[in-house]
């Protein structure tokens, strides 16, 4: 069999090992250059590949194509290839044939790294054999090549999974849906929606949806299809008949019995968002069976990922906050949720058609100077000008770092929660949270 695979990342490479591992003819094709690390992988294990060209004589050779989630199907050689009738998947559909594990998959538009984190943190407490990966750290088909664990906690995509035919998560959570990322899907909202729905199209009565039971764009779809698994809602707002939700501040777990989790105030991510996380995770945790008490502790102890919401610093009694993983305007919203005294947001970067409305009853309440930090502020502004006393304009880390060192008095907050993109200023939004985190901590 030969298996060809487009892209030579963190997808492509994974495939390209497991695939040798089980004896197809590997070639792999990434029309850009091929990072180093990754060079270096294919090198050692003997696995052929080209870059900067895609051969297509060697392509349309293929029993079946693995494509990369970053390279999109309207790109000429995927049209081609299905033209021709050959199978083009994704490294997720590829790397589940393998593996015998339990798969729990998590996908949604906000909240996928911290569910998929929590979850694999209250496995790991229950001492099961766990291994976590996907769209997070490791693919998850270099996962399945190196160990096959038990259980398998995948970060989704939506890009991974609009390349299944068969996948099918044991347990699937959708965290939530608002619009992301609608450049590669028409800029038809309802295309994404269908595609994170994938998650659950090949999922039998066995299996378990979990989903936030507050999000109306999720309550809709549902409506409107049909769907095989067992449906299990969380809600902050109401009570569930079979799945979670709060009884005063109280994480309750309705399922064959009733189960009393723990005080939202003991969870170690503050959040409304994060509270849906946490129960998303615990919803999963208890389907497998893991004890209440190991959910619970799990859930105290647990430390939070870079980039969310993460504490920096308090200098003069002022906290700096680094959620330079807002990239949107819904994650950005549960950050301005989150704070509890006055608050100096730095906001801004690469506009993905946002709208800020959303934000403007949080910003009158909370936040008393907006630090732009992009190459073009003019919606910020615009919108925020007639809300907010003081807003300024800067164009890098350090600059809005120290505009909101000589505003900030005690008690109030520094967010950084761009509900941007990040390539205009900086490589990626590890690099705008790192920038800004060196800023904090040279004032
Ligand atoms: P993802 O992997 O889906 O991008 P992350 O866990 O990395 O999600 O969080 C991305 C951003 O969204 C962070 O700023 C975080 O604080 C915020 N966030 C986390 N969980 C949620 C949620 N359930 N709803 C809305 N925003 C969230």
């Amino acid at each position: 069999m030969k298996l060809v695979i487009l892209g030579a990342g963190e997808s492509g490479v994974g495939t390209a090992i497991l695939g040798k591992q089980k004896g197809y003819n590997v070639f792999v094709s990434d029309k850009g250059i091929i990072a180093k690390k990754y060079k270096k992988v294919l090198l050692n294990n003997n696995i052929s590949f080209e870059e900067g060209n895609h051969t297509e004589v060697k392509i349309f050779d293929a029993d079946l194509v693995m494509k990369s989630p970053g390279i999109p199907d309207s790109v000429n050689v995927v049209r081609a290839l299905r033209e021709k009738g050959i199978l083009v998947i994704s490294e997720i559909e590829f790397a589940a044939k393998f593996t015998n594990g339990v798969i729990v998959g998590i996908t949604g538009s906000n909240g996928k790294t911290t569910t998929t984190m929590l979850v694999n943190n209250i496995l790991k407490k229950a001492k099961l054999n766990v291994s976590m990966g996907g769209n997070i750290g490791n693919s998850f088909a270099q996962q399945v090549a190196e160990k096959d664990s038990a259980f398998h906690v995948l970060e989704l995509s939506s890009f991974q999974l609009d390349g299944i035919e068969d996948f099918a998560p044991h347990i699937a959570i959708i965290t939530n849906i608002t619009p992301d990322h609608l450049d590669r899907y028409d800029y038809q909202f309802e295309n994404y929606i269908n595609s994170k729905f994938r998650i659950t199209k090949n999922q039998t009565e066995d299996d378990f949806l979990i989903y936030d039971a507050d999000d109306e764009v999720i309550l809709d779809w549902l409506k409107r299809n049909k769907v095989k698994a067992t449906l299990v809602p969380f809600s902050l707002k109401k009570e569930v008949e079979k799945g979670v939700y709060l009884k005063e501040d109280t994480i309750i777990i309705k399922y064959k019995i009733e189960d009393t989790i723990m005080k939202t105030s003991n969870l170690a991510l503050k959040g409304k968002h994060n509270t849906k996380n946490a129960m998303a995770a615990a919803m999963a945790a208890s389907i497998l069976k893991v004890r209440k008490d190991l959910i619970r502790e799990s859930l105290e102890d647990f430390e939070g990922a870079e980039h969310r919401l993460e504490k920096v610093l308090t200098i003069n009694g002022v906290d700096y906050i680094n959620d330079s993983k807002a990239t949107n305007v819904n994650a950005t919203f549960y950050a301005l949720d989150s704070m509890q005294s006055p608050t100096l947001w730095i906001v801004g970067g690469v506009d993905k058609g946002n709208d800020y409305l959303d934000l403007m009853p949080l910003v009158r309440e909370k936040v008393k100077a907006i630090i732009c930090l992009g190459v073009d502020n003019r919606k910020i502004v615009e919108t925020f000008y007639n809300v907010v006393d003081l807003i300024v304009e800067t164009a890098g880390a350090e600059e809005a770092v120290k505009v909101a060192y000589k505003i900030a008095e005690k008690g109030d907050n520094v967010l950084l929660s761009p509900a941007c993109a990040s390539f205009d200023l900086f490589e990626n939004y590890e690099d705008r949270g790192n920038k800004f985190k060196q800023a904090v901590r040279e004032l």
